[in-house]
């Protein structure tokens, strides 16, 4: 079915398919080339990330998260359930147990109270989701990281251009605060390149190693640089990086990420203010945003009060021709999980999976009419 109002429809900025063109006919089409390079360099002195590597998704950056921090089978890591697969999938597939925390119950978020009475001698690694863009309480993490001497993988796939502000007043992009961070550049994220990604190394002792598991294992990268005088295999590695053709997309996104980011904010600002009113009359919760946290507008969503109530929004959007769509189940919950989790229950993850509820979200949206449609039910 075709909708007038679709959920997602990928904003392209102008020069996407120039830069492409011009990365073919340079004749250079594989990764780590000119438009990787600016991208990469656009990230670091943007958001004062330690360094970055692009990859061809948040998925994959989350793959070399886990290599880096040398998940072993048997260990344990700390994520909310209320995420997406790949969160899981990269430390599942080093081995790993997850135990998975509740989200707070004013938003999905990871219940930062929680994760000290799910840390064991096992445990290796928290893995907070900025969801919605919006931070997790990053301070508390980094503190019950350094005092159990964990490693801290933000999940930022959503956290493009967000900030988390600490309590002495320091503001910092989500991204840039824990070991590593993995974003994601999919077609329904703010800043795109179809299918894409980016690892954020902020922990000099991962630096050197990162480059060889982006390279296949090998230290390809060195040798470019003039430091090795030939290349071998030297650490486990697999394909990670992108083509130059998917980097030169992503730079013509991020020439005008400042106007993407305001149009976004803009449209957010309507639907919140739009619907302030008729939310509270119906019992339906607005998005949430900590005193510590920025909004990069990736998503408006609601919280209605029971599945019922969401069924039926959903279905009065779609008969007026507006795609809305719920979001995560909860992982603990999952056929390929429920047999592995520890049997606790996680009752917010489960009432975020039931009653949240994602509007249309993208440049060229045309948000009064979704407000008018919403105000009617
Ligand atoms: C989109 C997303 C991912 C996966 O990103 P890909 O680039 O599609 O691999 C992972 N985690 C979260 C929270 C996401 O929103």
């Amino acid at each position: 079915m075709l909708f007038l109002t679709p959920f997602n429809r990928p904003h392209l900025t102008g020069k996407e398919a120039h830069y492409m063109y011009d990365a073919v006919y340079e004749g250079k089409l594989s990764g780590n080339g000119k438009y990787t390079k600016l991208c990469q360099q656009f990230f670091e002195n943007r958001y004062g990330f330690g360094k970055c590597l692009l990859t061809t998704s948040c998925t994959d950056a989350l793959e070399m998260a886990a290599l880096l921090t040398n998940i072993q089978p048997g260990d344990e890591v700390i994520m909310p359930s209320y995420t997406f697969v790949s969160t899981a999938n990269a430390f599942v597939l080093r081995g790993a147990n997850i135990r998975f925390c509740d989200s707070r119950s004013e938003e999905p978020n990871i219940d930062t109270e929680l994760i000290d009475s799910l840390i064991t001698p096992r445990t290796k690694a928290i893995v907070p989701v900025h969801y919605a863009g919006v931070a997790c309480d990053m301070e508390r993490i980094m503190a019950l990281a350094a005092k159990y001497n964990l490693w801290v993988v933000e999940d930022a796939a959503q956290a493009i251009d967000s900030y988390y502000t600490f309590s002495d007043g320091t503001k910092k992009a989500l991204g840039s605060i824990g070991h590593l961070a993995a974003f994601s550049f999919h077609e329904t994220k703010n800043i795109i390149s179809g299918e894409g990604g980016m690892l954020a190394i902020n922990d000099e002792r991962f630096k050197a190693r990162a480059e060889i598991i982006w390279e296949k294992g090998t230290n390809r990268s060195s040798f470019f640089r003039g430091e090795v005088d030939k290349y071998g295999w030297v650490d486990v590695g697999s394909s990670f990086l992108p083509s130059e053709i998917v980097a030169a997309f992503l730079w013509a996104q991020l020439e005008h990420l400042e106007q993407i980011q305001q149009r976004r904010k803009a449209i957010w600002q309507t639907y919140y203010e739009g619907l302030q009113e008729w939310a509270t009359r119906h019992g339906i919760g607005l998005p949430v945003t900590p005193p510590y946290a920025s909004n990069n507008a990736h998503m408006f969503y609601l919280v209605c009060q029971n599945l019922e109530q969401r069924t039926a929004l959903i279905e009065h959007l779609k008969k007026n021709q507006i795609l809305a769509v719920f979001h995560y189940l909860s992982l603990h919950k999952s056929p390929f999980y429920a047999p592995r989790h520890d049997g606790r229950e996680l009752p917010h993850s489960d009432r975020f999976s039931d009653c949240l509820v994602r509007l249309p979200m993208f440049y060229d949206l045309d948000v009064e009419r979704v407000v008018d449609e919403l105000i009617k039910f």
